[in-house]
């Protein structure tokens, strides 16, 4: 889990947006804020599906080129490494897209654990985000302890 975590950080490397001010008084989670958040998850799943199908062209094209039995191996462990990072993004994926359909059905932005406000600064830092930081604390501290 905590793993994971440092891996968003990593893919959201291409990321680039204005963080969002609000007004005085806004409303938290209102329409405004709702869009910049579908904005930044649509644009970052784009992202990533981008990159695994440029990832996929890109094994096939070497399959063709490497004949020789020594490139052969050192291109299997390539393509470990690739299908491991795709693995990767597909989880990843598949996270950002619950946090889209949190987003439609308006419980975005909530703490899943105590129901409080996430807040912009940490979506905005991780987007998939269900947890407020307490919770998230408290939730890595008990992992921790199972080991
Ligand atoms: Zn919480």
């Amino acid at each position: 889990m905590a793993q994971d975590s440092s891996n968003i950080e990593l893919e959201m490397g291409a990321l680039d947006f204005v963080p969002y001010t609000p007004k005085q008084n806004e409303e938290y989670m209102c329409e405004k804020q709702r869009e910049h958040f579908m904005g930044i998850l649509t644009r970052w799943r784009q992202s990533l599906l981008d990159e695994s199908n440029r990832t996929v062209s890109t094994l096939q094209d070497e399959t063709i080129n490497h004949p020789d039995p020594t490139d052969r191996a050192s291109q299997e462990a390539d393509m470990s490494i690739e299908l491991r990072n795709r693995d990767r993004e597909r989880r990843l994926i598949r996270k950002i897209e619950e946090s889209i359909a949190l987003l439609e059905v308006g419980g975005y932005g909530f703490c899943d654990s105590c129901g409080v406000e996430i807040g912009l600064g940490r979506l905005e830092a991780r987007p998939t985000a269900t947890l407020c930081l307490d919770c998230k604390t408290l939730d890595e501290i008990k992992e921790r302890r199972q080991f």
